[in-house]
C-alpha cells in the first residue's frame, strides 16, 4: 500500500455498511456501521466483498435472519474510471462473479433500475447492495446520493432504528420487507412459530377478478365557493396525521384471499369486496362530497365497495341490495404492529423546528423516508409488487381512510353546519369568520400529533386565498390551452 492509497479519496471510496442481527422483528439485537476508504483494487474481487461484508454481521453466528445494507459508490469491479462501461453491463459482471462464489441475486436492480442487488447465500447473512451511481437520486427519499460515506452509515443505522428494519431499493420495498418479516420472525408465547398470512393473492388479475371500476377509495373533491363564503375572513386547511397509516393500524384485513362468494347477505366479519346497487353516490347533505365515489359507479347503477364502506351505509340506516362479493373466511388487524411500529419511528423522529418542506438534512430526509414507507407499501400491495399482492388490503385500506375522513367532515356540518371547500385525499379547506383556525378545528376533532387526527396545515386571509385560487385556475387554463394547441 503507497502513502497516497491511505488518504480518503472521494473518488474511490466503497462500503457504506451497516448491519444487523434480530431473534425477532424489531428486536434489533446488534448493529454495525462502517465505512472505509479503500484503497484502488481492493475491490475488485465482488466475492471478497460480499464475504467480507456478510462476515461483519456474523458476530455471533450465522443468523438467518441477519441482514444488512450496504452502499457503494461505483460497481466495484475495478478501479473507478478504468471500467468504461455502463454500469448495468457491470453489475452484470458482479452479479456472475458472486455468484461463481455462491452469492445468489435477482436481476431486480437491472428490470427496476433502482441500483440495488440483494445477494444471499444459505447460512449467510444477506447483503443489500445499492451502487449510487445506478441509482435515481429522485427516487431515494433517505439519503442524498452526494453525502459522504459515514453520512449514509449514519443514516441507514437511523432508518433501522426508527422501523426496526434494513433499508432496501425504495421505501416501499422497505416497508413490505418490513411487514413480511414481521409474520416471518414471530414466535407465539410458548416458542411456536406464529402463522402468516396469504401474501399473495395470485389469482387475482383484472380479466379474472371483476372488480370494475374499484372502491371508492381516495377522497378527492372540490365546490364552487358560495358569495357569502367569499365575503368570510380567512380560509383554514386542516389535514389528517398519517391518515393512511392510521387506517392500515385499524383495518380488518382478510387473512386468506378473496374468493368468489356471490350475492351473499353483508356480513361485516368477512373481509372482501361486494357489488352493491348504488343508484345514486349516496348523498350526505347539499354542499358536502359523497359518501361514494360518482366516478367509481358503473354505468348500470352498482358500485363495489369494501366491507368497512358496507358497514358505514349500513350504520346510516342505508341498505344497499348486495348482488355479488368476493370475500376471504378470516380476518385479522395484519398491518396493526407494522403500523404502530412505523407511528413510533414518526413520533420519535419529528421533523426539527424551521425546517420547511423540501429540506435536505438526515433529520427531514429520514421523516420523508418514513412517510414513504407506509405510503408506498400500500400502493405496492395494490399494484402487482413481488413481496405482496394484495389489492383488497390496500383498497381496504383507502376505503377505511375515506370513512374516517367522512365521519370527521359530517360530524362538523351535523354540529355546527360547517362545509368544506375543497378536499384533496387527507387535506381539507374550509371558508371561516373566525381568524383563529383552532375554533373550526375542534368541531374537526383535532388533536395535533396523535395519528388518524387532523392538524392545521395552513391559515389564509380570503382575498390571499381567492389570488391564489385564480392563480391556479389561470395556469390550469394555460395548460389545457397547451394541450388544445398540442392536439
Ligand atoms: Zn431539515
Amino acid at each position: 500500500m503507497n502513502s497516497s492509497s491511505d488518504l480518503p479519496n472521494p473518488h474511490q471510496w466503497c462500503a457504506v455498511v451497516f448491519g444487523e442481527h434480530r431473534t425477532a422483528m424489531f428486536d434489533i439485537r446488534g448493529q454495525r456501521r462502517v465505512w472505509q476508504y479503500v484503497p484502488p483494487g481492493i475491490m475488485s474481487d465482488p466475492v471478497w466483498l460480499l464475504d467480507h461484508t456478510a462476515a461483519l454481521f456474523e458476530r455471533s453466528g450465522p443468523d438467518r435472519h441477519a441482514e444488512g445494507a450496504m452502499i457503494v459508490k461505483h460497481v466495484p469491479l475495478y478501479e473507478w474510471g478504468t471500467d468504461q462501461r455502463p454500469v448495468e453491463r457491470q453489475l452484470v459482471e458482479f452479479m456472475t462473479r458472486a455468484r461463481e462464489g455462491g452469492w445468489e441475486s435477482t436481476d431486480a436492480a437491472l428490470r427496476h433500475k433502482s441500483g440495488w442487488v440483494t445477494f444471499s447465500q444459505h447460512g449467510k447473512p444477506t447483503v443489500h447492495m445499492g451502487v449510487l451511481e445506478a441509482m435515481d437520486p429522485e427516487r431515494c427519499e433517505l439519503f442524498d446520493v452526494s453525502w459522504p460515506a459515514e453520512d449514509m452509515a449514519e443514516q441507514l443505522a437511523r432508518y433501522t432504528n426508527a422501523t426496526g428494519a434494513v433499508w432496501r431499493s425504495t421505501a416501499g420495498v422497505a416497508g413490505l420487507s418490513m411487514l413480511r418479516r414481521w409474520y416471518t420472525t414471530r414466535v407465539l408465547p410458548g416458542g411456536k412459530q406464529g402463522g402468516q398470512p396469504r401474501w399473495q393473492w395470485s389469482e387475482y388479475s383484472w380479466d379474472k377478478v371483476p372488480i370494475d371500476p374499484g372502491p371508492p377509495g381516495d377522497l378527492v373533491w372540490r365546490r364552487l365557493m358560495t358569495a357569502a363564503e367569499r365575503r368570510r375572513g380567512y380560509v383554514h386547511a386542516f389535514d389528517i396525521n398519517g391518515q393512511y397509516l392510521a387506517a392500515a393500524a385499524a383495518a380488518e384485513l382478510g387473512w386468506d384471499a378473496p374468493v368468489p362468494v356471490g350475492s351473499y347477505p353483508f356480513d361485516p366479519e368477512r373481509p372482501g369486496y361486494w357489488r352493491i346497487v348504488a343508484r345514486a353516490s349516496i348523498k350526505y347533505g347539499r354542499g358536502l362530497p359523497d359518501t361514494l365515489n360518482p366516478t367509481k359507479i358503473h354505468s348500470n347503477g352498482t358500485a363495489w365497495v369494501t366491507t368497512p364502506m358496507l358497514a358505514y351505509l349500513h350504520e346510516r340506516k342505508i341498505y344497499p341490495e348486495v348482488i355479488d362479493s368476493w370475500l376471504s373466511n378470516r380476518r385479522a388487524r395484519i398491518l396493526r404492529p407494522w403500523a404502530e411500529r412505523l407511528r413510533d419511528g414518526l413520533t420519535f423522529n419529528g421533523r426539527p423546528d424551521g425546517h420547511p418542506d423540501g429540506c435536505n438534512c438526515p433529520q427531514c430526509r429520514l421523516r420523508n423516508a418514513l412517510k414513504a414507507t407506509y405510503t408506498q407499501a400500500i400502493g405496492l400491495m395494490g399494484a402487482s409488487s413481488a413481496m405482496v399482492v394484495r389489492p383488497d388490503w390496500a383498497d381496504t385500506i383507502r376505503d377505511l381512510a375515506r370513512i374516517n375522513l367522512l365521519r370527521k367532515l359530517y360530524g362538523a356540518f351535523d354540529q355546527h353546519g360547517y362545509m368544506p371547500l375543497r378536499v384533496y385525499r387527507d387535506c381539507v379547506w374550509y371558508a371561516d369568520d373566525e381568524p383563529n383556525p383552532a375554533v373550526l378545528g375542534a368541531a374537526l376533532g383535532m388533536i395535533p400529533g396523535r395519528m388518524g387526527k387532523f392538524k392545521i396545515e395552513g391559515t389564509w386571509p380570503m382575498a390571499e386565498y381567492l389570488a391564489h385560487e385564480a392563480e391556479r385556475e389561470r395556469k390550469r387554463k394555460e395548460r389545457r390551452g397547451q394541450r388544445d394547441a398540442r392536439s
